[in-house]
């Protein structure tokens, strides 16, 4: 890895107060044993946790962000949360266009880059997702996919400390496949150069794959060159099963 790594977890729609908050407190035990120094860990529960979760975490080094934001400031937007909202619950961070939301509420990359750009400022760190579908890579059109997401999603005034870059292939999320180590490292390689027509400091811009990382397969993905870290799902429930994850961005 070239820059400081993100293991990030990404709780999507699950946990209730009591049992999340145990798990976080068993995450932030683990975090505050080990040095952990050399890389930055954070979680994102759903919004309703947001505010307890980052009150847990207050004094440790784990971060707590959001799944997602509105790109307007406050309004009439019913059920909707603005990045200062998730910054005043003391959030640090916020996942913009992760594939279930593109799909599932019809994001476009349009879109996404709003929602980039209140998270930015807002004082949050955008976490922009990216990838591809099944049939996209069958066809061959992996990389000119990835090229168009990152160019129209990327926010404006995007540096290396306002914007985490995510590659998540729609296919491997919550599927138990992943790409090979080398459509990886070929896809990762591939979002840095474009990231360096599009801004100064590309090379420390954090670049995390995510899509069925587990403990037993994060070493051999976190160690590709352009890997800086990962985005995890499912294993980042429970904090016994993200934290061989984390380990790896220790290491
Ligand atoms: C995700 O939700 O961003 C994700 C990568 O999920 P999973 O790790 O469960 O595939």
């Amino acid at each position: 890895m070239t820059v400081r790594p993100l293991i990030a977890g990404n709780w999507k729609m699950n946990g209730l107060a009591t049992e999340s908050s145990a798990e976080l407190k068993a995450l932030i035990a683990k975090l505050q044993a080990a040095d952990t120094g050399a890389c930055d860990v954070l979680i994102c529960p759903p919004a309703t946790l947001v505010f307890q979760m980052a009150e847990l975490a207050k004094g440790s080094n784990l971060n707590i962000g959001g799944q997602d934001c509105h790109a307007a400031e406050k309004g009439a937007h019913t059920g909707d949360t603005s990045a200062a909202m998730l910054k005043d619950a003391g959030a640090t961070y916020a996942i913009v266009g992760h594939s279930e939301r593109r799909t599932d509420h019809a994001e476009t990359n349009e879109i996404v880059k709003a929602k980039a750009e209140a998270a930015i400022a807002a004082g949050l760190i955008a976490i922009v997702c990216v990838g591809e579908t099944l049939e996209q890579r069958e066809s061959g059109e992996t990389l000119s996919v990835i090229t168009d997401q990152v160019k129209n999603s990327l926010p404006a005034g995007a540096t290396a400390q306002n914007t985490v870059i995510a590659y998540e292939p729609v296919w491997a999320i919550g599927t138990g496949k992943t790409p090979t180590p080398a459509d990886v490292a070929e896809v990762h390689a591939h979002m840095r150069g474009d990231l360096n027509g599009l801004m100064q400091d590309a090379d420390g811009v954090r670049l995390l794959y995510g899509g069925s990382v587990k403990g037993s397969n994060a070493a051999e993905l976190m160690a590709l060159d352009n890997v800086d870290g990962a985005l995890v799902g499912g294993a980042s429930l429970k904090a016994e099963d993200f934290w061989p994850i984390v380990e790896t961005g220790l290491a």
